[in-house]
């Protein structure tokens, strides 16, 4: 067996293993990444945020020639899918980004060790790849070995008829009915997919209400818009099984809280319940490294696990399963291990649903601060009155400011609309420096935007808007 030490190893390399090595890199750490996939990235890169956008963007040009561009006066004629050409297009972006990542690696000096890892011992692992088996050793390892899909008991992904979100990025053809099981934000994004490439597409949810922990409003306006479009919801109501044939899949549905079962049938169905952390093959116990209570590596708060130099990031800790989570983690690791101090506010860690229209959230919503008990005020703007979302024809959905009703601290924001995700940015950053509901509503934004919206509800905030 060849022997390698290390200052640093990570194992995985998602946002949070390839970025927590570049930031090592940089730091002098003599740093290596262990990773089994054929291509670095992680679940992002290749089977997550970066196809599913690639997807999203695509399929939105579409939708956009067959049903907008007329009310512009743009014609253009007969508008067909090229369902090969757009799969070219999401694999090339993929090994755009795929590959982006190797560069990186060479360019910081990072060793790429292929293979899967196992621990042998605290500070020991066993990697093996396709050239056998190898012994690596380094002072600090770092676990970022992500997620996985969560499965649904009872229900078999076969990535054909019954697929996971991996299996529903590569659809050969447009399922004539898709049935998608999860009303999070996996299941709407690849849902929006299929639907405006022509799928009649139906979301079955066990709770109440599509992307719960968003803010309620945002929930339910999300909701009426993409029915406005098409989609149908089946809320409150379980799946119980799920039988795939060569011709479609047959499913029964059981109201959430009993009831009479009946029959839903479909071609393709997506179980898109959730993700878990994923730690399988990598003996862990050979190390000592404990588990909380949901199978997620325990970790102290500052990534480090019970065993002295073995830390964990990304998806497989607490947290929410975001890549821009991961990464920040990453880097704050990599800084921390090099005698620097880091840290993470996890209140301002944004969520962005890529729908369209797109919703986007920060800090606490509406229903978190009640059931806290703090008082605070609300500040929404719509965006029927943004002069730039009706020169786009965009004027669904609304900004909304929560802050505190005593202080005007910027406590949390919920957004639906076009560009929410790029538009929350401005309060993330605002709220990183503890800004007032004022501070943005008398920051000076550029006319016509979409980010003016934001402007007005931090001025609804004090009851002030201009243009509502
Ligand atoms: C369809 C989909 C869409 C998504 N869209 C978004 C989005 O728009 N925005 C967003 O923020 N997040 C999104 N996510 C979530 C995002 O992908 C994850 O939060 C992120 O990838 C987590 O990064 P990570 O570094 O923790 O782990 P991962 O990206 O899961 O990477 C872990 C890596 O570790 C490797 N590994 C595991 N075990 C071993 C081992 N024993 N030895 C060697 N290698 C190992 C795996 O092969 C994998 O490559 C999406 C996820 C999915 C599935």
């Amino acid at each position: 067996m060849a022997d390698s030490t290390y200052d640093i190893v990570v194992i995985g390399s998602g946002p949070g293993g390839y970025v927590c090595a570049i930031r090592a890199a940089q730091l002098g750490f003599r740093t290596a990444v262990i990773e089994k996939r054929e291509t670095l990235g992680g679940t992002c890169l290749n089977v997550g945020c970066i196809p599913s956008k690639a997807l999203l963007a695509a399929s939105e040009k579409f939708d956009e020639a067959k049903d907008h561009l007329a009310a512009f006066g743009v014609k253009v004629g007969e508008v067909s899918l090229d369902l090969p050409v757009m799969q070219g297009h999401k694999d090339k972006v993929v090994k755009a980004n795929v590959d982006g990542v190797a560069f990186l690696f060479k360019k910081n000096k990072i060793t790429w060790i292929k293979g899967s890892a196992a621990f042998t011992g605290p500070n020991t692992l066993a990697v093996t790849g396709a050239d056998g088996e190898r012994a690596v050793t380094a002072k600090h390892i770092v676990i970022a070995t992500g997620s996985e899909v969560m499965p649904l008991p009872g229900i078999a992904i076969d990535e054909k008829r019954i697929v996971s979100s991996t299996g529903a990025l590569t659809l050969s053809e447009v399922p004539k009915r898709l049935v998608v099981i999860g009303g999070g934000y996996i299941g709407l994004e690849m849902g929006t997919v299929w639907q405006r490439l022509g799928a009649e597409v139906t979301v079955v949810e066990f709770l109440d209400r599509v992307l719960p922990g968003m803010d309620g409003e945002v929930s339910k306006q999300m909701q009426r818009i993409l029915q406005r479009q098409g989609m149908k919801f089946r809320l409150s109501t379980r799946v119980s099984s799920a039988t795939a044939s060569d011709t479609g899949v047959s499913l029964t549905l059981e109201p959430a809280k009993g009831g009479a079962a009946e029959t839903l049938e479909a071609d393709v169905v997506l179980v898109a319940v959730g993700r878990r952390p994923y730690t399988a093959g990598l003996a862990l116990d050979k190390a000592g490294v404990a588990l909380d209570e949901k199978s997620r590596v325990q970790t102290d708060g500052h990534f480090a696990t019970n065993v002295p130099g073995i830390y964990a990031i990304g998806d497989v800790i607490a947290g929410p399963m975001l890549a821009h989570k991961a990464e920040d983690e990453g880097v704050v690791l990599a800084e921390m291990l090099a005698g620097q101090t880091g840290h993470i506010d996890y209140d301002l860690v944004p969520g962005v649903v890529y729908t369209w229209p797109e919703a986007a959230s920060v800090g606490k919503t509406e229903e978190q601060l009640k059931a806290a008990g703090i008082a605070y005020k609300a500040g929404k703007f719509p965006f029927t009155a943004n002069g730039r979302a009706r020169a786009m024809n965009m004027t669904d959905g609304f900004v909304k400011i929560l802050a505190d009703a005593t202080t005007d601290k910027v406590l949390g924001a919920h957004i639906i609309g076009p560009e929410a995700g790029t538009l929350i940015a401005e309060i993330v950053l605002g709220m990183e420096f503890g800004a007032s509901a004022e501070d943005i509503g008398r920051t000076c934004h550029a006319h016509p935007t979409l980010e003016e919206a934001v402007k007005e509800a931090a001025l609804a905030v004090a009851g002030r808007p201009i243009h509502i």
